[in-house]
């Protein structure tokens, strides 16, 4: 696939607002699509490159929770994409009725036997040669790799029932015998927190703060500025959809509250963020691609929001935290 590139902003909001210049972030647009990604490539929904005496994380919380199969889960949605793309008489079901019994069973929660803890999910791994020379890589000294999992089912979050994730940053050249076969869940929580294999096209683009980290009068000045010119400053101007690295948090689904590392206090900073939908407002559609893909990984998290991770500022030991925004 050709590199993925964001048109410029509709309008140079550091022209009219130079105050906002010192505040850019560039972030890391991953622009994750669908593909067979392999461990060593970087993906979202792909294989990890692990170290096989490294235990696999999982979660032992669900132990007699209803669920969903993952591989049914897959079935269903390859059943629902064929049926869209053919045609059917008017008022008749897409579905022919054995597939319709397949498609309703899938979504059905129902206790599943799991042996076991329930492992968890591979969501992204990004290989620091994957992205620009420009931007500095957020990890430990020498580690080149960073990789999210998490469990697929709700734990209970500050900002709403989320899954639990797991951070993990590695040094390639210390990987000598890899894991060759995972483990995979046979239950999951929801649908909307299973992957589909996705090749990733990192491209750095420049974001500013949302209008909630601004103080109010800026915000309100800039806001009625973007508008009186057609286009919205947060969603057309300021913070990039989907899933990125770095930048700014997408603030909608709550007002911002103080966050600290729990560990030390210091303040925190976005690392990645896995939002379900790549498209946000039409401004941020990559050029020439096309059909533009709504929601390529299958993955929403709390209501159409995103799942945001924040890391220390003062050190990758300390703990991540997460949050819907
Ligand atoms: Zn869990
Ligand atoms: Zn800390």
């Amino acid at each position: 696939m050709p590199r993925l590139t964001t048109p410029p902003r509709p309008l140079d909001v550091t022209a009219t607002f130079p105050e906002l210049a010192p505040l850019a972030r560039t972030t890391i647009r991953l622009h994750p699509r669908p593909g067979s990604p392999a461990t060593a490539d970087s993906s979202l929904g792909g294989p990890l490159l692990w170290p096989a005496v490294e235990p696999w994380p999982t979660c032992s919380e669900h132990p007699a929770a209803l669920a969903l199969s993952p591989d049914e889960v897959r079935h269903r949605r390859r059943i629902l994409d064929a049926a869209r793309n053919r045609p059917h008489p008017e008022g008749t079901d897409f579905l022919t009725p054995d597939e319709r019994v397949i498609v309703d069973g899938a979504s059905q929660p129902r206790p599943i036997p799991q042996p076991g803890p329930i492992p968890l999910l591979p969501i992204t791994q990004l290989y620091a040669r994957d992205t620009p020379e420009t931007v500095a890589f957020p990890a430990p000294p020498g580690a080149d790799l960073l990789q999210l999992l998490w469990c697929p089912f709700d734990h209970k979050g500050r900002t709403g029932p989320t899954p639990r994730t797991e951070l993990r940053w590695r040094t390639t050249a210390h990987i000598t015998d890899p894991l060759t076969a995972a483990p995979h869940p046979a239950v999951i929580g929801k649908d909307r927190y299973l992957p589909e294999p996705c090749v990733l096209h990192p491209e750095p683009v420049t974001e500013y703060p949302a209008p909630h980290e601004l103080p109010e009068p800026l915000a309100d000045r800039v806001e009625d500025w973007a508008e009186s010119h057609g286009v919205g400053y947060q969603y057309d101007l300021a913070v990039a959809p989907g899933c990125k690295l770095g930048g700014h948090a997408p603030w909608s689904y709550t007002d911002p509250f103080p966050m600290a590392c729990p560990e030390c206090g210091a303040p925190v900073q976005p690392l990645l963020t896995i939002d379900g939908y790549e498209s946000g407002g039409i401004t941020w559609r990559p050029l020439g691609e096309s059909p533009v893909p709504g929601r390529p990984t299958h993955l929403n998290i709390g209501r159409d929001h995103a799942l945001q991770i924040y890391v220390c500022t003062t050190s990758y030991d300390h703990p991540h935290q997460q949050y819907i925004q």
